[in-house]
């Protein structure tokens, strides 16, 4: 393969299954319209709702003449979230900054940062935390999938963004027309990205992913010279960095880990004795920046700690995060519930007397996790609260004791009053962590899960 001439253009031979860049592009243009019309918004979603049109009609055809409607429905869709609807979820947008310096101060000065926003940020909202991040201190995005880079690049972020692996074939002329740069680990595809690269005049920027022990994408890492005599041939490939991942950096034992960066630096070197430059080096997650600063190279990827969370104990003692986001609710109603009555689904929790039992609109379908049943506390006056019976799909209950006794304040809750599903106050703190070690998963599950039903409030 060596004696190709530079820009050869004829690879479709090499593999029967082969689908050629100029293929995919005209393929998906013919799809494209399609595609369009599904993933685009109908413009009546977006000047009203559905609802407002059907009951203009149905008033026109009464005794109401169009037009004369009781509500300007303009003004009242802008209610703030908490008008709307009495539970949200807060983004503490400065708590994102402080963790961005937080990193930032345990790198070297020219090591750079990568924010990782994949999953909608985990949780966060990626565009709007994109931004903070860029803005405080972050130089690039990852993300993991095309759609994800997308909805960044709609929202005006123009820093560059990588994806974490190896879109389809059929989504390059998506990563040329947004600027995305891809992932690749498979020849083929890295020659199909060139071509419609070189088709328009581009250049085509990859990262190649080499696997040196997780096992989950990329060039096993003794092959990543022989990916690179594959395909350097191509005058539009660019290979702009050069990455693995850690399997075990969250884990208390760094001997796996280090392995992995011992293969990791074994294929650096042999990319270099072979005349290629690996571009941008990069390997550490969360846990591998605070705890390994020999594993920064060139660029580190961090998500979990811009959003203020932990991925082990031993980050504790190095890092000084701040949770990014709390979850917030009203009490929707309350109730003396006598001794011995029992509360929600299945009757499980038995009222002990002498409490008040206070709803909140909150359930599972909004990210509180059903198996937190009778299993977390709500917060409120800076007291912890417990949350009893199960929680439903969409609402929960919890219960305050009438009783005083000793200094104790006596709290009377009321319709109306705040409750703190996940955050702080005062001393009192429940967090996604301490959720995450309930539950025996990470703080990352948990977060995500607080969805998008839950609207989002930036502080
Ligand atoms: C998600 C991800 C990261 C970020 O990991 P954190 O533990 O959240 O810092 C980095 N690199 C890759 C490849 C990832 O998939």
């Amino acid at each position: 393969m060596n004696d190709l001439p530079n820009g050869f253009t004829g690879y479709s031979g090499i593999s029967p299954d082969f689908e050629s860049a100029a293929d995919a592009m005209r393929r998906s243009r013919a799809e494209a319209p399609q595609t369009s019309h599904v993933n685009t918004p109908s413009p009546m979603r977006s000047s009203a709702p559905d609802g407002a049109f059907q009951y203009t009609r149905d008033m026109s055809s009464g005794r109401r003449v169009q037009g004369e409607l009781p509500f300007d429905l303009d003004r009242i869709d802008h209610l703030s979230t908490p008008e709307r609807r009495w539970a949200w979820s807060e983004i503490d947008l400065g708590a994102i900054r402080h963790n961005v310096a937080d990193v930032r101060r345990h790198l070297g000065s020219r090591t750079r940062l990568m924010a990782v926003v994949k999953a909608d940020g985990y949780g966060h909202g990626a565009p709007e935390v994109s931004k903070v991040m860029l803005n405080a201190g972050a130089d690039r995005l990852a993300v993991s999938n095309i759609d994800e880079a997308m909805q960044l690049r709609k929202a005006g972020v123009r820093a560059p963004i990588l994806i974490l692996a190896q879109p389809p074939a059929s989504s390059i002329p998506l990563l040329l027309g947004y600027n995305v740069t891809p992932t690749i680990y498979n020849p083929e595809y890295a020659i199909a990205y060139a071509e419609a690269a070189d088709l328009h005049g581009m250049k085509a920027p990859y990262h190649l992913a080499v696997n040196t022990g997780m096992n989950r994408i990329g060039v096993r890492f003794d092959e990543a010279v022989e990916f690179l005599y594959q395909v350097s041939f191509h005058r539009a490939l660019e290979l702009e960095g050069t990455f693995t991942h850690f399997a075990t950096a969250d884990d208390a034992d760094p001997f796996e880990m280090q392995i992995q960066a011992k293969h990791f630096i074994e294929a650096l070197q042999g990319m270099q004795a072979a005349g290629f430059d690996p571009g941008i080096v990069h390997a550490a997650n969360t846990a591998a920046t605070y705890r390994y600063p020999d594993v920064h190279f060139d660029m580190v990827r961090c998500g979990l700690a811009l959003y203020g969370f932990h991925p082990c104990p031993e980050t504790r003692d190095i890092a000084d995060l701040k949770p990014a986001m709390s979850v917030h609710a009203r009490i929707t109603d309350t109730r003396f519930v006598p001794m011995s009555e029992g509360v929600s689904y299945g009757l499980h929790y038995r009222s002990p007397g002498s409490v008040k039992i206070c709803t909140v609109p909150i359930g599972y379908a909004d990210g509180l996790r059903r198996n937190l049943s009778g299993n977390t506390d709500f917060i409120m006056n800076g007291r912890y609260f417990r949350q009893v019976g199960n929680i439903c799909m969409d609402q929960c209950m919890f219960e305050v004791d009438m009783r005083s006794y000793g200094t104790r304040e006596r709290i009377d809750p009321q319709v109306g009053d705040e409750v703190i599903i996940v955050g702080s106050q005062g001393i009192a703190e429940v967090s996604i962590d301490e959720m995450a070690y309930k539950l025996d998963t990470i703080p990352y599950e948990i977060a995500i899960g607080f969805s998008h039903r839950l609207e989002r409030v930036y502080v």
